[in-house]
């Protein structure tokens, strides 16, 4: 059986595999860090640290074109 590593997208078999469903024991170390560290989430929705990362650049931004007194 075909399958898709989660991780890097590479096709794998899931047979004979130790580290399905991933492709490697690298791509099995990167979603195990991501669930350790609070970093997973589905794709295409953003996580609250992204957004208030995304409001500290607009933020920054403004200030920027504010010029400075
Ligand atoms: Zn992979």
């Amino acid at each position: 059986m075909k399958i898709k590593c989660p991780i890097c997208k590479k096709t794998t078999t899931w047979e004979e595999n130790p580290w399905r469903p991933f492709c490697s024991e690298r791509c099995k170390l990167i979603d195990l860090g991501k669930w350790a560290s609070g970093e997973y989430s589905i794709p295409g929705e953003k996580t609250e640290e992204e957004k208030k990362d995304e409001k500290c650049k607009v933020d920054d931004r403004k200030i920027k074109e504010g010029g400075g007194a």
